[in-house]
C-alpha cells in the first residue's frame, strides 16, 4: 500500500483548552485556533466523517486536501472551547461520547451534547463505559456497543452510526459486533488494520497534540505525509 491513505487524514483531538496535569492529550486553545486557521488559509476541505465514509462506500477517491476532525471522550471543553471555534470557521466535526461519562466532572452534560448535535456536530459512540473492548467479556459487548448507541440516540434525537474504539482497541470479533450493532464505521488510533486495503471498521486517525503547535508538524499530519514523517522519526 502506498504511504498515502486512500481516505483523508482523520484528526483525533481529545481535550482542547487548559492542560490539567493528567494523562489526557490536550491541545491549548491557541494551538487549536492556529490549526483551524491553518486549514482555512491553506484551503483545506474540512469534511464530515460521514462524508468520508460515504465516498469510501462509493469507491470514490477523496477530494484533494480533504481532512476530517474528530474529538474523543466529550470533555466539557469540547463544548466550551472547541465547538465555538469550529462554528466560527464553519468546520464540521464528530464528537465521540461514552454515556457513562457524560455529565461527570470535566465532561460535557447531555444538554451540551444535545446542543452540539442540534447545531450540526455529529455525535458518535465511544462505548458505554470507555472500555478497552479487547478485554471486555463477550456477554457485555451488547451494553458497550448496542445499549450505548441507543442511549445516545434517545438523548440527542438523532441516529448514531459512528464508533470510536477507546484507546484504539479492537479485534476482528469486535469489528463484527460493531457492524452487527448497526454502525457504518469505526475509528481507531494510528494502529493499522490487519486487513489489506481500507477497513471501514478500523479507520486510522492521527492523534493531534500540543507539539503540533509546530506548523510543520501539523502540516505533515494534514497532508498525508504523516506516515513518512513517523518513519523518519522512528526508524524501524
Ligand atoms: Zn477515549
Amino acid at each position: 500500500m502506498s504511504r498515502f491513505a486512500c481516505y483523508p487524514p482523520i484528526l483525533a483531538y481529545h481535550r482542547v483548552g487548559e492542560f490539567k496535569g493528567d494523562h489526557v492529550p490536550t491541545v491549548s486553545t491557541r494551538t487549536f485556533e492556529r490549526h483551524l486557521t491553518f486549514l482555512a488559509r491553506g484551503r483545506y476541505r474540512v469534511v464530515g466523517l460521514e462524508e468520508v465514509i460515504a465516498s469510501l462506500a462509493r469507491g470514490q477517491r477523496p477530494a484533494r486536501r480533504s481532512v476530517a476532525i474528530t474529538f474523543d471522550d466529550g470533555y466539557a471543553e469540547t463544548h466550551e472551547v472547541a465547538w465555538p471555534l469550529l462554528k466560527r470557521f464553519g468546520f464540521p466535526a464528530t464528537v465521540f461520547v461514552a454515556p457513562a461519562e457524560v455529565g461527570w466532572p470535566g465532561f460535557a452534560t447531555w444538554q451540551q451534547v444535545a446542543a452540539m448535535a442540534r447545531d450540526g456536530l455529529v455525535i458518535g459512540c465511544h462505548t458505554m463505559h470507555h472500555s478497552y473492548l479487547p478485554l471486555v467479556n463477550a456477554n457485555r459487548l451488547p451494553e458497550e456497543l448496542v445499549e450505548s448507541k441507543r442511549v445516545i440516540e434517545e438523548r440527542i434525537g438523532r441516529s448514531v452510526t459512528l464508533l470510536s474504539y477507546p484507546v484504539g482497541g479492537f479485534t476482528p470479533q469486535i469489528q463484527s459486533a460493531v457492524q452487527q450493532a448497526g454502525y457504518a464505521a469505526a475509528c481507531t488510533t494510528n494502529r493499522a488494520s490487519p486487513h489489506p486495503g481500507i477497513d471501514p471498521y478500523a479507520l486510522r486517525r492521527i492523534k493531534v497534540t500540543e507539539r503540533d503547535g509546530n506548523p510543520m508538524l501539523f502540516w505533515a499530519k494534514v497532508s498525508g505525509y504523516y506516515d513518512l514523517f513517523r518513519r523518519l522519526r522512528e526508524p524501524a
